[in-house]
């Protein structure tokens, strides 16, 4: 029986998250004997043509080549995961969100004429349907493996509901950024502090992976 072909893309990111695959180092040998790891540009030169059965995916969108790329890539996998902050809520180059484009461009490259950016940079839930949102920066990389492995097993992956912050906070432990930072930067902190990401997002979207798991073998 054929493997299930896994795919990992790469949009506007750092590589992080598909490095922290990498540092799987003793369970990487198992997952490529247990799935075809069919396209992986940062690991293996080789690419086995799709479709394919899951597709790790890390970035943002942020240029047009990409919102059309990504386009194609739904087309063709059954299982789409997006990998880490920058896929997930679109990390930081979506701060340019946040001001015009053009006038960062103009401050960082002496040649902005040559850029081919999109106005924002966006998550990839904002251009096609995202199975699972897998957050973090990086990725944390049991947590990846665990969703592959889940689908594999063709279960839902056993992942938290909240962010390591929780952990540290039902210790006991005070939030240093905020007692030790002067009173303005805690001030605005806590103004802020209600726009943040909601961080049910792993758990809302691995609720509804009931559906999506049942398209698998
Ligand atoms: S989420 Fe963080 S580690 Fe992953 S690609 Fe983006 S910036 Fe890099």
């Amino acid at each position: 029986m054929a493997k299930p072909k896994v795919a990992v893309y790469k949009f506007s990111s750092c590589d992080g998250c598909q490095l922290s695959l990498l540092n799987l180092e003793d369970e990487l040998l198992d997952l490529a004997g247990a799935v075809e790891l069919a396209y992986f540009l940062e690991a293996r030169s080789k690419i086995t043509p799709g479709p394919y059965d899951i597709a790790l995916v890390e970035g943002s969108v942020s240029t047009p080549h990409e919102a059309e790329r990504i386009q194609e890539i739904r087309s063709n996998v059954r299982f789409l995961v997006a990998l880490g902050t920058c896929a997930t809520a679109g990390g930081i180059q979506a701060l340019r969100n946040f001001t015009e484009k053009d006038d960062l461009a103009f401050m960082v490259y002496e040649h902005p004429e040559y850029l081919h950016a999109l106005d924002t940079s966006t998550p990839i839930s904002e251009h096609v349907t995202v199975d699972l949102d897998l957050w973090g920066c990086p990725v944390n990389k049991y947590q990846a493996l665990e969703v592959v492995v889940a689908l594999l097993q063709n279960r839902k992956p056993y992942l938290p509901n909240h962010a390591v912050c929780l952990d540290c906070k039902l210790d006991g432990n005070p939030y240093r950024w905020l007692t030790a930072s002067p009173a303005w930067v805690q001030s605005l902190a806590l103004a802020v502090a209600p726009f943040a990401p909601a961080r049910a997002g792993v758990a809302t979207a691995a609720s509804g992976l009931g559906p999506a798991l049942k398209c698998l073998p």
